[in-house]
C-alpha cells in the first residue's frame, strides 16, 4: 500500500517554528500504470550495468508522497474541494526539482512516474537536482482564471514548507505557464517573513521575466529538443533542409519544437491536439498556425489543412515524429502504425513498453524523454542560478549553455548506447543511474 501524507499547512508550519514537516515514506510501492513503466524501463537497465541491488531498492521508491485536498470558492460562490499532489522520488544529487501540471487524469501513480522521470533526467544532465512532480486533479479548461489563480493560491498555501527555494522547486508543465508561476511565488513569498522574500525568489522556475524569469525558458523545451534532433541528423546524414517532421501536441512542448525546426527549412507535414488532427503534404506556415491556435485554442478547423482522423495522423510518413503531448500514446496498438525514421520524445512517457519493443524491432531510433526533453530544466537551473546570484542573462548566453550542456548529454547517451550495445532509453537510464549510484555509494546511508 501506498502510504500518503497531508501536507501542513502555512499556519502549521509557522507554529513548529518554520520546520518543515516530516513527510512519511512511500513504502512497498505498487507498480501499476504508469510506474509500471518505469520501473520495467528502470529494471532493464539495472539489470544490464548491474547496479548495487541495496541502491536499486532506494531508487525503485519514492521519498515523500504528498496529497493534500483544499477548498476553493468558485465564482458563483460554492465551494469545490480538490486534490494536489506532490510526490519527491529523490534528492540525493540536490534539491527536488519537477513541473505542476493541472489535467483531470492527475493521480498518485502518474506523479510518481514522472518524479522518478526528473530525477533520472536531472542527473543524465548533471544539473544539481533531484527529481519531483506534482499536479492537480482538474481541468482548467472548465474554470475561469479567477478561480485558477485562487485554486493555485490554495494548492501552494496546502504544500507549506514541503517545497522551498532549496529544498523543492516547481516549475510549469501541461496546462501551466508563467502566469500560474507567478502566482506561485506571490503565494510563497506572502507566507515567508518580509526580510526573507528577496532571498527566495527562486522557490518555483519558468516565471515571467519580470518576475525574475529567464529569458529563453518558455521556448527551452522545444530548444532543447531541436539542439538534440540537429545532433541526431548530423551524426545520420540526415539534412534538416529536407526532412519532413510531425508533432502530436501543439502547446508549450511541440509548438515550440515545430518553430525551431521550421527554421531548419525542416517541412511539418501533420500535427495534432486535443482538438483534433491536420495535414499537409506541403508543410504547414508554423508561425501562422501558432497564430491561429492562439486565437482559437488548437489546430482545428485550421484552413490550410486538411482534417484527418488520429490513424490518419500516426500514418502519416514523416522523417521524425515528436510525440509533444500526453504519456502512452505510442504503444502495442499504435506503433506499428507509424510510418517515421526518428521519434523524438518532447512528452514525458508518450511510449510505453510494448510500443518501444516494437519500434526497436521495426528500426525506428527513438530519442528517450529524459534526454530529448530536458532542455526545460536545464533553463529552469539557469533560472534558479540567474535568481540566486541576482544575475539576468541574455538569450545568447542561455541558448549557448543549453546547447552545450543538452549536446553533451545527448554525446553521453549514444556512447553509453554504443558501449553496452544497447536502445538510448535503456543508455540514458544507465548514465543517470551511474551518477546516482556514485553519489549514494560516496555518501554512505545514515545511521
Ligand atoms: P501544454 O499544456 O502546453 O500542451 C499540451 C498539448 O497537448 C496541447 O496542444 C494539447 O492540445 C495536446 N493534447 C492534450 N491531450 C491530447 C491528446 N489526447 N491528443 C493529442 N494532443 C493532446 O503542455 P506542454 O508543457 O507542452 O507539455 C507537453 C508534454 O511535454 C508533457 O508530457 C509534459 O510533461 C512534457 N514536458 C513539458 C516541459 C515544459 O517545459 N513545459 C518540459 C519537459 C517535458
Amino acid at each position: 500500500m501506498t502510504s500518503v501524507k497531508t501536507g501542513t499547512s502555512v499556519t502549521d508550519r509557522l507554529k513548529q517554528g518554520g520546520a518543515p514537516a516530516k513527510p512519511t515514506n512511500g513504502h512497498a510501492q505498487r507498480a501499476s500504470g504508469l510506474y509500471a513503466t518505469v520501473i520495467q524501463q528502470f529494471n532493464k537497465a539495472a539489470d544490464l550495468m548491474k547496479l548495487d541491488s541495496n541502491i536499486r531498492r532506494i531508487l525503485s521508491t519514492s521519498t515523500n508522497e504528498i496529497i493534500v485536498h483544499f477548498p476553493v470558492r468558485m465564482d458563483n460562490g460554492s465551494i469545490e474541494v480538490f486534490t494536489g499532489y506532490r510526490v519527491q522520488h529523490n534528492n540525493a544529487r540536490g534539491p527536488f526539482k519537477g513541473g505542476l501540471r493541472y489535467h483531470p487524469s492527475v493521480e498518485i501513480d502518474e506523479v510518481r512516474a514522472l518524479a522518478a522521470w526528473m530525477t533520472w533526467k536531472t542527473a543524465i544532465s548533471d544539473l544539481p537536482y533531484g527529481g519531483a512532480k506534482g499536479g492537480i486533479a482538474f481541468d482548467p479548461k472548465g474554470y475561469s482564471q479567477a478561480e485558477i489563480e485562487r485554486i493555485t493560491r490554495r494548492f501552494v498555501y496546502a504544500l507549506g514548507d514541503n517545497v522551498g527555494p532549496e529544498y523543492d522547486i516547481p516549475a510549469p508543465d501541461v496546462n501551466t505557464n508563467s502566469q500560474i508561476m507567478a502566482w506561485f511565488l506571490d503565494t510563497y513569498l506572502s507566507t515567508v517573513a518580509p526580510h526573507e522574500r528577496q532571498r527566495c525568489t527562486h522557490v518555483v522556475t519558468g516565471k515571467p521575466i519580470v518576475s525574475g524569469g529567464s529569458v529563453g525558458r518558455d521556448k527551452a523545451t522545444g530548444q532543447g529538443a531541436a539542439y538534440i534532433i540537429e545532433e541526431w541528423a548530423k551524426d545520420h546524414h540526415l539534412p534538416l533542409s529536407r526532412a519532413t517532421f510531425t508533432v502530436q501536441g501543439f502547446g508549450n512542448v511541440g509548438s515550440w519544437a515545430a518553430r525551431l525546426l521550421a527554421a531548419h527549412e525542416s517541412k511539418l507535414v501533420a500535427v495534432e491536439d486535443h482538438t483534433g488532427a491536420i495535414a499537409n503534404s506541403n508543410g504547414f506556415d508554423v508561425e501562422d498556425l501558432a497564430d491561429y491556435v492562439r486565437s482559437n485554442g488548437g489546430v482545428r478547423g485550421y484552413a490550410r489543412g486538411e482534417s484527418i482522423d488520429h490513424e490518419g495522423f500516426l500514418r502519416t510518413k514523416t522523417d521524425i515524429f515528436i510525440p509533444a503531448a500526453m504519456e502512452n500514446q505510442i504503444t502495442g496498438e499504435t506503433a506499428g502504425l507509424l510510418d517515421c525514421k526518428l521519434v523524438a520524445e518532447g512528452a514525458n512517457g508518450p511510449t510505453d513498453p510494448e510500443g518501444d519493443e516494437i519500434l526497436q524491432k521495426r528500426g525506428i531510433h527513438v530519442i528517450p524523454d529524459i534526454l530529448c526533453n530536458s532542455g526545460g530544466v536545464i533553463v529552469s537551473y539557469f533560472e534558479w542560478l540567474q535568481n540566486k546570484r541576482s544575475e539576468f542573462w541574455d538569450l545568447d548566453e542561455v541558448d549557448g549553455k543549453l546547447k552545450k550542456k543538452i549536446v553533451g548529454s545527448y554525446r553521453r547517451v549514444r556512447d553509453t548506447a554504443k558501449k553496452h550495445h544497447t536502445d538510448w532509453r535503456t543508455a540514458a537510464y544507465i548514465v543517470a543511474l551511474q551518477a546516482l549510484e556514485t553519489v549514494y555509494k560516496e555518501r554512505g546511508i545514515f545511521p
